[in-house]
């Protein structure tokens, strides 16, 4: 490991949620992608809003939500051309539980392990929240984030296989954006073909404004 790669550590809420989503049902596996998706969108029109009063910051013309398989690396991509992460943000942003939505969560998560007679309700919680960008760690065991802040030289990655703690190190990017890299699960194969995940796509990701591609690799 080059001296420039920094490692940190989660914090505790962010491990328990790790250990839950790793070990969810797998029908409820695929709502990865609805969150991921969701993510980007958020991101594109973020930038959208401050290029309003920063006309620097002004989305390319065919700014979408990329959905790419890699079937030979077993990697997926979600990349967007939105509003980026600098380096501090990578930081707060993926490595802390900053938001009330996934705090709601680890509390239902406690009571649901306190009701619970004999079986084990935690699971199915999953489908019913918003788990995040965490529940990219249902279908991957290694995640790697690249993202450049638009307006911004620099980019970095944020890179972590869902155990205890990430590690940050300089990048580069060719433009404002971030990509998602899911280094797939073995038992995750599925999500690289792309009539999978079209189908979760229009399940979940329909009232999407930003358009999503899914490449084709056959195609
Ligand atoms: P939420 O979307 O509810 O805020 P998430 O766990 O899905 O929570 O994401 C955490 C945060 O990480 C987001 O609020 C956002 O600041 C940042 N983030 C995640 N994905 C992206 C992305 N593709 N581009 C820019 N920021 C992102
Ligand atoms: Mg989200």
């Amino acid at each position: 490991m080059s001296d420039t790669v920094e490692r940190h550590e989660f914090g505790a809420e962010v491990g328990r949620l790790l250990d839950l989503v790793v070990h969810a049902l797998y029908s409820d596996r695929e709502i990865f992608l609805r969150e991921l998706v969701a993510n980007a969108a958020d991101a594109t029109d973020r930038r959208r809003f401050e290029a309003l009063t920063n006309e620097a910051l002004a989305l390319p013309s065919d700014a979408k939500v990329l959905i790419a398989p890699d079937k030979a690396a077993r990697t997926l991509t979600i990349s967007d051309s939105g509003i980026g992460m600098s380096k501090e943000d990578l930081a707060q942003n993926l490595g802390t539980i900053a938001r009330s939505g996934t705090r709601a969560f680890s509390q239902a998560l406690g009571e649901a392990k306190a009701d619970a007679e004999g079986q084990d309700s935690r699971p199915s919680l999953i489908g019913q929240f918003g788990v995040g960008f965490y529940s990219a760690f249902m279908v991957a065991d290694r995640v790697t984030v690249t993202s450049r802040r638009a307006g911004a030289d620099d980019a970095w990655t944020w890179a972590s296989d869902g155990k205890g703690s990430y590690t940050l190190e300089p990048a580069s990017r060719d433009q404002a954006g971030t990509d998602i890299v899911l280094h797939l699960k073995e038992d995750a194969d599925e999500y690289l073909e792309s009539y999978r995940l079209d189908h979760v796509v229009r399940k979940w990701a329909d009232n999407i404004a930003v358009p999503i591609a899914i490449r084709d690799e056959e195609g």
